[in-house]
């Protein structure tokens, strides 16, 4: 299989005006004949549809949630990234191009990227004209904050709550589409499988959540916006909901999975207090803004925080990356962070945790700015830990929680398969091997807003597809493979929960696919987690019946997802000799210790092709090629 990107050629700066230019168009009238299936309503999906509708075409959304409120989009903390240079800091479109490829250590596609920042213009404007209250400076004008990577303030937020923010607006859009009557809503439907009819994506099978019916959909495109899977790891910033099983579902009817082992491990969040967890709890990155992490200099140091006087803290990030201090990417930080609690230096009962102190920023700024900034996160802190942040430094460790992997796709959003678009957290495209922080939104709008409008158009105008009804075979084969599956799940009646296999599944990934990774450790992953899978499939007990609300039944198709996912992470891993961005390969670090990458190797996206449940996935690589950029050594110091 020969990977096409579609990237226009000739110069970056117009590339995305040239390709709209010689995109297909559907006229007006017949917009409304295609229907378009958008599955998903956080960012990605909320803005696809509500884009969609408002253009005139049929469109069917659906979600998991009881409301597309709850996506999982509404977490989002700290804030929007756009090059629009208010702070007059010396911002620009190439720098925030710049500042995103390297920051997923060039490997991501060099077009998608210049694309993205040139749109993150376009997304402020739009999401202003919806009333999302950014907030603002005393002069009326919107106000900016720092995220890592970076050496200018282009961040726009909304307090801690910038995704809930952006996602009621997105609403507002889509159901005024609803109520137009373009948007059918369907909520708590969850997608179980893709159509595929004469090579190229029908339709989808669903399981209504409620009454446990299975229902198909059936449509010209589909638009596949299904957020995330660090969930994969158990324990992670993300809801318990988020899940890889559509697009796991998908790369099973033939869709390439890009980069899986490229999940991003973030370094601010609340540390795992015991077993009984569900979750772990993010503390925005935004807060290294004002906070300073550190740590104390010696390993015997058992002191209270505010014991430890000055001339016996380490503030590592600063000391060791003096140009970006605090504000360093999230792969550097959170390696930092493991590597001085290896050192046996870190904090708390487990000492799996580094200070992050606001003591400096409050003498400074007072509380009150500080409580304005950040009190919807100070306020999360205190009732997760019992601790006031005002008067005691945080606590803070890495977890996992973002995945730059996905379903592959090519400039047009479209997958391998034909029809089957992918936008936002699930597919693969514009963050390489490392994610800056508070740029998953504005792709996620980008794609929505004001990618897929255009792109979609080209394909269904590009025509030579016939009407397909949802009594078509291929509906029923898939109705039938979906029904299969949740058979056999609800058969095993066995001893264990599904809760325990996903825990030790999740543990096994974080040590071996976590923060660091070698290959013996990869290559006893695999085997242990076949063997998992195994006794998953022989031993798990998932209760109730298949006609009526069962979340035990969800969350059991879900792990058995996880188990597939996880093997496939471990093999790219494993594949990939080099270190870049998140996945640091012990092997490959420099003398010094810092990661090494291999341009002349791996300077390439690797495609994973599924090859059937018990025989090796085959490995398709699309070079990446850097034009617009010198590739360099990645240095925050
Ligand atoms: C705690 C936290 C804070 C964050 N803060 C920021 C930030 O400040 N800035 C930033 O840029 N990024 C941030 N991120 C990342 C960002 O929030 C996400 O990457 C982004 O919101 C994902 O949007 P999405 O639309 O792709 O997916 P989601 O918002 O996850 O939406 C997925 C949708 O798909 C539906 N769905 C899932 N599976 C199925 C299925 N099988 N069938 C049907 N429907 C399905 C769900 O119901 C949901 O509607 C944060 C992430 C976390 C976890």
């Amino acid at each position: 299989m020969t990977l096409t990107s579609h990237v226009p050629s000739g110069p970056l700066d117009t590339a995305w005006d040239r390709h709209k230019s010689e995109l297909k168009l559907v006229n007006p009238a017949n917009k409304r004949k295609y229907t378009v299936i958008v599955v998903g309503t956080g960012l990605a999906g909320a803005s696809a549809a509500a884009s969609l509708g408002e253009l005139g075409y049929n469109v069917v959304n659906l979600c998991i949630h009881d409301s597309p409120r709850r996506a999982h989009s509404v977490a989002a903390q700290g804030g929007i990234n756009a090059a629009k240079n208010y702070q007059n800091d010396g911002d620009s479109i190439q720098r925030l191009f710049y500042d995103t490829i390297k920051g997923g250590d060039f490997r991501a596609r060099e077009a998608n990227v210049y694309r993205l920042a040139q749109l993150s213009v376009s997304i402020i404007d739009q999401c202003v004209a919806q009333g999302v209250p950014f907030a603002r400076e005393y002069g009326g004008m919107l106000s900016n904050r720092s995220f890592g990577g970076a050496q200018v303030s282009r961040t726009f937020y909304a307090r801690g709550q910038t995704g809930q923010q952006l996602l009621l607006g997105a609403y507002g859009s889509l159901m005024r589409q609803v109520d137009a009557g373009t948007i059918r809503l369907l909520p708590q439907r969850e997608m179980l499988d893709l159509v595929v009819v004469d090579g190229r994506a029908r339709g989808i099978v669903c399981r209504n959540l409620v009454t446990g019916a299975l229902e198909r959909y059936a449509g010209d495109a589909v638009v596949l916006c299904t957020g995330g899977y660090s969930t994969v790891y158990f324990l992670s910033t993300n809801a318990v909901n988020s899940n890889a099983t559509a697009v796991w579902r998908c790369y099973k009817r033939g869709a390439l999975f890009a980069n899986p082992c490229f999940t991003q491990i973030h370094p601010t969040c609340i540390p795992v207090q015991g077993e009984e967890q569900s979750k772990l709890t993010l503390m925005s990155e935004s807060l290294r803004n004002d906070g300073r992490v550190w740590v104390p200099k010696s390993s015997d140091d058992r002191r209270a925080p505010k014991d430890i006087p000055e001339s016996d803290r380490d503030y590592f990030l600063e000391r060791i990356y003096p140009a970006f201090g605090n504000l360093v990417p999230r792969d550097v930080a959170s390696r930092a962070a493991k590597m001085v609690c290896d050192e046996g230096r870190g904090v708390g009962t487990t000492r799996l945790a580094v200070y992050l102190d606001f003591a400096d920023a409050i003498q400074r700024l007072g509380e009150d700015v500080i409580r304005e900034r950040y009190g919807n996160l100070f306020q999360m802190y205190e009732e997760i830990t019992a601790e006031d942040p005002y008067h005691a430094p945080m606590r803070i460790y890495p977890a996992p929680h973002y995945s730059m992997g996905g379903l592959w796709v090519d400039y047009n959003l479209m997958s391998t398969i034909p029809g089957l678009h992918v936008l936002g957290e699930a597919n693969f495209s514009d963050h390489g091997a490392n994610r800056l922080g508070a740029s998953a939104l504005m792709q996620g709008l980008a794609d929505g807003y004001f990618v897929i409008p255009y792109t979609i158009g080209h394909y269904l105008g590009s025509g030579g597809f016939g009407a397909v009804s949802t009594d078509h075979q291929a509906f029923r084969d898939a109705e039938h493979a979906v029904e299969e599956n949740v058979r056999r799940l609800l058969a095993i009646r066995g001893k264990r929960t599904i809760r325990e296999f996903h825990w030790q599944l999740g543990r096994l990934l974080w040590d071996r696919v976590g923060m660091a990774r070698k290959a013996d450790g990869l290559r006893d992953a695999i085997d242990k987690i076949r063997a998992l899978r195994e006794e998953f499939w022989q031993d798990v007990r998932v209760p109730g019946h298949g006609q009526e609300f069962n979340k035990s039944l969800e969350m059991a198709g879900r792990v058995a997802d996880y188990f597939e996912l996880g093997e496939l992470m471990c093999r790219d891993a494993l594949e990939r000799e080099e270190s870049c961005g998140c996945h640091l390969r012990d092997e490959h670090r420099t003398p010094e210790g810092d990661p090494k990458r291999d341009d002349e190797n791996y300077a390439f996206v690797a495609a994973w092709e599924y090859a059937g449940n018990d025989t090796a996935p085959r490995l398709h690589k699309e070079p990446l090629t850097f034009s617009n950029i010198q590739l360099a050594t990645r240095s925050y110091k």
